[in-house]
């Protein structure tokens, strides 16, 4: 659990809250990664996955532009080092690939947590002994 400042009044709330208790704005909007679908990441990932728009959804703009740049690098003959562009596309989309795989298996949290550096809720106890 984390405190997030309420950005109509100010105040520090839970971030667990559903809504600011002074003035009654929803807390969720405030919340790392809200309103990023893990389901368009992963088609992002697995469909576009070379051109880094998953990167640039995830909000992560750094990897995106490499992405970005090695893809049209290595399909445009404006680069000099078109063939380095192209191996480094390729192997940025086996990494984009494997992302989606990862998030089409992941858990909501998990994604969140992966991704936008959100806390994990906390977890029932597991009493089974398997774990
Ligand atoms: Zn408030």
């Amino acid at each position: 659990m984390a405190l997030v400042k309420c950005v109509d009044c100010g105040s520090s709330v839970s971030d667990l809250a559903p809504m600011c208790p002074k003035c009654g704005r929803p807390i969720a909007a405030l919340r790392p990664g809200y309103g990023r679908s893990r389901t368009v990441a992963a088609l992002l990932a697995l469909f576009l996955g070379p051109t880094g728009l998953h990167k640039f959804y995830l909000g992560n703009w750094v990897q995106g532009i490499i992405y970005a740049i090695s893809f049209s690098g290595a399909i445009g003959y404006w680069c000099p080092l078109q063939p380095a562009c192209a191996l480094l596309s390729v192997f940025l989309s086996i990494l984009a690939l494997a992302q989606a795989i990862g998030m089409f298996g992941m858990s909501d949290e998990a994604f969140l947590y992966t991704y936008f550096d959100a806390p994990v809720p906390p977890t029932p106890y597991d009493d089974t002994g398997l774990s």
